[in-house]
């Protein structure tokens, strides 16, 4: 008889695992093992589970790169021993968090699928109990006994999204998550279905490369209009910065004023990246389509094409960790990686 799948559940907090202060009213997270008991469900799949808290758990508002490293260094320990990793997560930074989870592995040849939940599990009305149980099948889901998924993903009220292509768009309905650029990688209704052509292909034959090195001395800075020179300057001038996400308007258009540009010039001249993001959720940057935004294409902005600003984040992050001359930086990242933008 054929092995169950074998898949480990990281527990890194959220409301999916959260009580509610009787005193206060606050909601605050909880020891993960009463988290199982609340799910007797799970017995039932056909798959074995393991599972592994944070040391310390956390609301995602408190999520950050040190975290991250947490979590890839929880799947790197356990990936022989795992057919598939579910990380329950806060819904609040999940997005960026699995964004970076996604760029930090390279050439993953097997599942890892990102859940949470806007209530928590103990709530007679909760949507985490859906969540975590069709995470589960989904990392476990095999054809040919070989994983059907083999990259980073995000499972939210009934769709798999890529991870790298999703965005929380709204804090009260269950469907809490969008993947404004890229089709959804399954549905779950009656039936479990993938959408195989969308997956990433399976690297199965490649070495897994795990990189651990992150550069969070980046910003990230939305352009409004009315907004001060002083204050992009200021900007612009933070010691040590890096790297800036430039939110612009539309296809990636930004003010042609002489200040702004020689802003922009005399940063790239200190060798700080600049990659132009669009506000819009849907749509790319086209870098010279309006003359609004030639200037910029003249001055060698990366284009973020239609990748999301979660992504962007952390792209510029893993990508400034890594030794990569000046030159060729534009050059990957204006390269799909993980599937995280259009060719
Ligand atoms: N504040 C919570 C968090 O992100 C919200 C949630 O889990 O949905 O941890």
């Amino acid at each position: 008889m054929a092995k169950v799948p074998h898949i480990l559940l990281i527990y890194t907090g959220g409301t999916i695992g959260m009580t509610q202060d009787f005193k206060t009213g606050v909601l605050k997270p909880f020891n993960f093992d009463k988290l199982l008991v609340q799910i007797p469900e799970l017995k039932h799949l056909n798959c074995t589970i393991d599972s592994v808290s944070f040391k310390e758990i956390i609301d995602s508002s408190n999520m950050n790169p040190d975290y991250w490293v947490e979590i890839t260094e929880i799947i790197e320990e356990n990936y022989q021993k795992f057919d598939g990793f579910v990380v329950l997560h806060g819904s609040d930074t999940m997005s960026y968090t699995a964004s970076a989870i996604s760029f930090m592995f390279e050439n993953l040849s097997k599942p890892v699928i990102f859940t949470g939940s806007q209530l928590p599990i103990g709530y007679l009305r909760t949507d985490a109990k859906e969540n975590l149980i069709t995470s589960i099948e989904i990392a476990a889901a095999q054809k040919n006994g070989k994983p059907v998924v083999t990259e980073v993903c995000l499972y939210f009220e009934y769709k798999l999204y890529r991870a790298n292509r999703t965005t929380k768009i709204n804090s009260e309905h269950f469907n809490a998550f969008t993947s404004p650029n890229y089709p959804a990688l399954a549905e779950s209704g009656v039936h479990l279905k993938f959408n195989e052509a969308m997956l990433l292909k399976t690297r199965r034959f490649k070495k897994i490369k795990i990189r651990k090195k992150l550069e969070n001395n980046i910003v990230l800075l939305k352009l409004f209009p009315g907004i001060t020179e002083k204050t992009i300057k200021s900007i612009l001038e933070i010691d040590g910065l890096k790297g800036v996400i430039l939110e612009t308007y539309g296809s990636g258009n930004a003010p042609t004023d002489i200040w702004f540009v020689k802003l922009l010039k005399e940063t790239l001249k200190r060798g700080i990246k600049i990659v132009d993001v669009t506000q819009c959720v849907e749509g790319s940057v086209i870098l010279g389509h309006y003359e609004t935004s030639e200037h910029l294409q003249k001055m060698g902005l990366i284009s973020g094409k239609d990748i999301t600003t979660e992504s962007a984040l952390a792209k510029m992050m893993y990508l400034l960790g890594q030794k990569i001359s000046d030159a060729e930086f534009k050059e990957i990242f204006e390269t799909p990686l993980r599937g995280e933008m259009a060719e």
